[in-house]
């Protein structure tokens, strides 16, 4: 007889962008005649940068000829990558990481995932409130015990430390889905109480490439004692429109070590590098070469210039909700703004409000955990048009 994985019970359905789907595509079926506009989904509209582009299609012409074929790729990622990776995102930052420390992959949604592959399932974990839904999922998946760590306005968005002691402690920064982001200082306090408890902090950094403020660290590891302690997470989805393409990439330092019940000390990088050739069979080698035309100096101009794009609209919607009187977080450092909803409407009656009376789609804040109740998130990965479309709706409605 079949026994499932019961903790899959507890998760409940994916509840957030189906509820979205289904709400608009209901208004939809009674107002065919109106246009709705989304804010909502987390997934670029700028075309992929042609330096990137024309990578591909080398590495895909290379494919058509059995002496430049490429078969399976390298576990971790093939060298070219690697050390594009090595060189433009730490050692020229002054990071001092060697190439058998990242593991290319296809994106940081699996790696988040899948990293409790190699953790117990009595560790217990802390999330921080809001957060993305996949650290939540993948953890009750697992059975694993979490204390959530409410993120608002009344703590500036920065995380307390737990009630308990956490052994593994999720972080997002540029955060998703609140745009805010943590100083030096801040983050600084969270890598000393990992040090202090042996604590293991996962560093989601897929929007790194967001951040506009110099003084913010783009890495965890620019904190003193960082390796020791932490797991970062980067991905080219957002950095440079890979959500349909995949490739991001994963740190486990040679630093970072755990214990066995029976005492022995274990290195990290041993056991993912032991997961991903156990159950992952490398990004594909076209991929990986345009991933590695992200790092040129051409590609670099060309994803910046997308990103500036992005930004832009950010400062559009953030500059419109706030002409409003609306109180908006992110939008500096993030292609996210998290807008306090009007009137203390919840995250989904401010849903219903805007795609019935201005056909404009957002995002619950509700849906990212209970602290993200009272808020909602806009997104800037929209076209320009739709942007300024949707700000200006919006701005009918208050007036
Ligand atoms: N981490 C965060 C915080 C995200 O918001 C997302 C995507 O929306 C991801 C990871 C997933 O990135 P990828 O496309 O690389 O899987």
């Amino acid at each position: 007889m079949i026994k499932i994985n019961e903790h899959y019970t507890e998760i409940g359905n994916n509840y957030l962008f189906a509820e979205i789907a289904r709400r608009v595509r209901e208004y939809k079926g009674s107002h065919p005649e109106k246009t709705v506009i989304s804010l909502g989904i987390g997934d670029v509209t700028q075309a992929i940068a042609p330096a990137v582009i024309a990578a591909i299609q080398k590495a895909t012409i290379e494919m058509s000829d059995a002496k430049t074929l490429r078969g399976y790729a390298p576990d971790g990622g093939y060298d070219f990558l690697v050390n594009a990776i090595l060189k433009n995102d730490f050692l020229d930052r002054g990071i001092q990481l060697t190439a058998d420390e990242i593991f290319v992959s296809d994106g940081a949604k699996s790696d988040t995932g899948n990293i409790g592959d190699i953790l117990g399932a009595d560790n217990l974990v802390a999330i921080t409130d809001p957060a993305y839904p996949v650290y939540v999922d993948t953890n009750k998946m697992a059975g694993r015990t979490i204390q959530l760590l409410p993120c608002t306005p009344s703590n500036q968005f920065v995380p307390a430390f737990p009630e308990k002691i956490a052994d593994v402690i999720y972080l997002c920064y540029p955060n998703n889905p609140t745009g805010t982001v943590l100083t030096k200082e801040q983050l600084k306090k969270w890598v000393d109480y990992a040090l202090e408890h042996q604590s293991l902090i996962l560093f989601d950094a897929a929007y790194e490439a967001f951040i506009s403020q110099p003084e913010i660290p783009h890495s965890i590891y620019e904190i003193e004692g960082a390796k020791k302690v932490a797991i970062e997470f980067r991905s080219f989805s957002k950095t440079a429109g890979f959500t349909g393409m995949r490739a991001g990439f994963t740190v486990v330092p040679k630093e970072l070590t755990a214990k066995t019940s029976k005492g022995e000390t274990l290195s990290l990088n041993a056991l993912w590098k032991r997961r991903q050739s156990t159950k992952f069979n490398g990004t594909a080698y076209i991929v990986q070469r345009g991933a590695e035309a992200v790092y040129s100096p051409e590609g670099q101009k060309q994803i910046h210039a997308v990103i500036d794009y992005y930004m832009e609209n950010a400062k559009i919607i953030k500059s419109g909700l706030e002409s409003l009187d609306l109180t908006t977080y992110g939008g500096v450092n993030a292609p996210y703004i998290w807008a306090k909803t009007p009137n203390n409407l919840t995250s989904w009656e401010f849903f219903d409000l805007l795609l019935n009376k201005v056909q404009v789609v957002g995002t619950p804040g509700s849906g990212f955990g209970e602290a993200g109740e009272g808020f909602f998130r806009f997104t800037a990965f929209g076209k320009r048009e739709d942007t300024i479309e949707a700000v200006g709706r919006i701005k009918t409605l208050f007036a």
